[in-house]
């Protein structure tokens, strides 16, 4: 789950990491007394679950509270367009009114876990502010990583040796540590998966704070933190996702043409899989679970659907838990109330196969039933090319 800049920044406030002073405002009225209260120079930044806003225009300095309701009359109910939302952008609903600090250097700084070793890492970098894939392609020396063994936690001395790493000046020395550890602790305390300061902002004054702030935490361990599930901001996310979740059908949208219908993760996983094996790609991820019954599979098409990219349905349905024909009549019914109009390639594989074949052939629908899964992955990417 992502949260918002404004919602990270009051975790990292109660974790004792500097930030600057702000406010959240829904309307352009909200944005001028939030201004008011601030009392100097504002940045207005858009608040959405996507960054690179600033290069969008959804970040803007205004040196009054008059100024900070103009600038947010622009931002909110803007559609942000930034190379992380793709070109269909995010409605802004919100911004985020934050006293404007004068920044002397941007730094970046992010922690996420490493599978491969099964770490934590952290990543930081004197070149912030920009992507920081961009500076590990063009200049990785920039970059320090550090290894964090889960049994014991980050170690003073090697978060002095990430700041060393940073060029800190000595007397922000303490103050970067400081803000290491607490980052640590809020990365595993709240079961975080990822998060990242950039810019890392030092000030012309002398101090450093968190100018942004990211978060993503690991969805199966919110039921350990209520105070953090209702962070959630479902005009977020992806409304055929929720409408997914609500029916226990796992779905994850994707971008290409072949809908996936699959009973068991890994089975939909080897599905997407053999679909780009043959040359396309799936239209999304989709679980219907081990008992795939009629009521799931009609869900299951309806959300498929509902996707306008999608020119061919690949069902991959294994009948362990489950009998074939049973699926085979569900996925008949299915078809006819949801009026499927794509081609439908069907590979069912277990106890009566044969007779689910048969069950589908003879029906009036014209589903293609296929002899194995490679033969259901070929014919189904040849029917996105029809
Ligand atoms: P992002 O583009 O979505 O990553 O949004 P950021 O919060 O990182 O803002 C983009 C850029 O705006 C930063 O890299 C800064 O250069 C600039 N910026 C943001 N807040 C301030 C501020 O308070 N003062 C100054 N001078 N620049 C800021
Ligand atoms: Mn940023």
């Amino acid at each position: 789950m992502k949260i918002h800049e404004y919602q990270a920044k009051e975790l990292f406030a109660k974790f004792g990491i500097s930030v600057p002073q702000g406010e959240v405002a829904e309307t352009p009225e909200e944005a001028f007394s939030a201004a008011g209260r601030i009392g100097k120079k504002v940045v207005v930044k858009a608040q959405v679950h996507a960054g690179g806003r600033g290069k969008g225009g959804g970040v803007k300095m205004a040196s009054a509270s008059g100024e900070a309701k103009t600038e947010a009359e622009k931002i909110i109910g803007m559609n942000l367009v930034t190379h992380q939302t793709g070109p269909e952008g995010k409605l802004v609903r919100k911004v985020l009114v934050e006293e404007a600090i004068e920044i002397e250097n941007e730094l970046y700084l992010g922690m996420v876990i490493d599978r491969e070793t099964s770490c934590v890492v952290v990543i930081a970098s004197e070149e912030g502010g920009m992507e920081i894939e961009v500076v590990a392609s063009e200049s990785p020396e920039k970059i320090v990583k550090e290894f964090i063994d889960p049994a014991v936690g980050l170690r003073p001395f090697q978060a002095r040796k990430i700041a060393f790493g940073l060029n800190m000046p000595k007397e922000l020395l303490r103050g970067t540590v400081k803000i290491l550890l607490n980052l640590y602790r809020l990365f595993t305390e709240t079961d975080t998966s990822l998060v990242e300061i950039n810019p890392l902002a030092i000030t012309k004054d002398g101090r450093i704070l968190a100018a942004d702030a990211k978060i993503n935490f690991d969805n199966s361990a919110l039921v350990k933190h209520p105070d953090i599930a209702k962070l959630r901001d479902l005009n977020e996310e992806e409304p055929t996702e929720i409408e997914a979740a609500e029916h226990n059908l796992s779905y994850v949208k994707l971008s290409g043409k072949v809908g996936c219908m699959v009973n068991g993760a890994g089975l939909a996983m080897a599905t997407m899989d053999i679909i780009q094996h043959y040359g396309a790609m799936p239209a999304n991820f989709l679980d219907v679970g081990g008992a795939a019954s009629a009521e799931r599979v009609e869900k299951a098409f309806n959300i498929l659907l509902s996707d306008s990219n999608v020119k061919a349905v690949l069902i991959n349905i294994f009948g362990g838990i489950v009998r074939c024909d049973r699926v085979a009549n569900g996925v008949i019914e299915a078809a006819k109330r949801q009026g499927v109009s794509v081609p439908v390639i069907v590979r069912l594989a277990g106890t009566n196969s044969d007779i689910a074949a048969e069950i589908l052939q003879s029906s009036d629908l014209k589903f293609t039933v296929a002899e194995n899964l490679a033969d259901a992955a070929r014919k189904a990417v040849e029917a996105t090319e029809n």
